[in-house]
């Protein structure tokens, strides 16, 4: 049986009109799944039984289902949630005095195998659906309110997997979680996260996208970027650099570029000179993530003093620069960390 979720809504009023029903009944039924997350056909209360009988004998809801959720000191939780093929993808929520962030997957693995990362460790398995990645942001948005008593305030799609190589599937779940037939969020508080798919980045540009765009950039010297992102031999920094400006042309969006520090190997000031210079070909703010060490990997997180001078770097060229402390370590739910361990 379909899983309604996966559903456009054209097809849901071809469907009750096919019953005789009319096509309004669509609308009310897209709230009930999308908006007010309802996944049971008997609570749609609004709906005549005969449509809602309709409903539970043509339909599902067999998206993903909480599998673990672990918690780290700091406050930071870590789901795995399984799909109905029994894989499992994760999702974190990091709380902080004035946000909730959930940071979701979607892929379950990763083709890209970037060096320093647990999830590039593991076999592909498969792109996560629109009504999955769905899923993980209703479900986390619940648990928030649970946990810390108030809801999501951003999302970013910096899980497992890499978003581009899921284009259409990401697409769609963002128009849910923005659109108020949705949860309504506010497009500029979600982020989506790329290695550097240059052909996926000239397709948001086309499609002129609202949301926030982030580039794992990590190192700003191509040679240094080939031996840790596999990704960048195809898309390497000039081809990647000629995409960000297209985005930005396209859609005014100031571009946020995560970098993590890796002890010996991106955080000389001569690594920060070379980043500041990639940084120059538009607007933009930057991210420096302290590195995760990840069993299995050979890099290493940078030393306090390397650290501080490469932000006082940046920020003797007036970048704007944010330094984002681990969080969720003890339960694998840091950056680069999440691989499903537990499953
Ligand atoms: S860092 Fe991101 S793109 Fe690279 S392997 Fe990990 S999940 Fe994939």
């Amino acid at each position: 049986m379909r899983n309604i979720r996966q559903l456009e809504e054209k097809e849901i009023t071809e469907f009750v009109v096919n019953l005789g029903e009319k096509p309004f009944r669509a609308r009310q039924i897209t709230e009930w799944v999308w908006k007010n997350s309802v996944l049971d056909f008997d609570k749609m209360g609004n709906l005549p039984a005969t449509l809602r009988k309709a409903l539970v004998e043509n339909f599902s809801f067999s998206g993903l289902k909480l599998n673990q959720e672990q918690i780290s000191k700091d406050g930071t939780r870590k789901y795995g949630f399984a799909g109905v093929d029994g894989l499992i993808v994760e999702g974190v929520l990091i709380p902080s005095r004035d946000r909730v962030t959930a940071c979701i997957s979607s892929q379950i693995g990763c083709p890209l195998k970037c060096t320093f990362c647990a999830t590039g460790k593991l076999s592909p398995r498969r792109d996560l659906l629109s009504g999955e990645i769905f899923d993980q942001v209703s479900l986390l948005q619940e648990y928030s309110h649970s946990a810390y008593g108030r809801g999501l305030s951003n999302l970013v799609f910096m899980g497992m997997g890499e978003p581009l190589l899921n284009y259409e599937n990401v697409l769609r779940a963002i128009h849910f979680i923005t659109s108020p037939l949705g949860m309504g969020m506010s497009p500029g508080r979600v982020t989506l996260s790329t290695a550097g798919i240059t052909g996926g980045i000239k397709r948001l540009a086309k499609d002129k996208v609202k949301f926030e765009l982030a580039i794992s950039l990590h190192t700003a010297n191509n040679e240094k970027r080939n031996t840790i992102m596999p990704v960048n031999k195809n898309n390497p920094l000039p081809a990647l650099s000629e995409a960000i400006t297209q985005f930005h042309s396209a859609t005014g969006t100031r571009i946020t570029y995560e970098y993590l520090l890796m002890r010996d190997f991106n955080d000389s000031l001569e690594d920060a000179q070379e980043f500041a210079k990639f940084c120059r070909i538009t607007p933009c703010k930057v991210n420096l993530i302290e590195y995760n060490e990840v069993e299995g990997t050979e890099q290493k997180k940078s030393l306090p003093d390397r650290m501080q001078a490469f932000v006082d770097f940046l920020e003797s060229k007036n970048m704007i620069v944010n330094v984002r402390r681990s969080r969720g370590e003890d339960i694998d739910a840091a950056c680069g960390q999440l691989a499903g361990s537990h499953s």
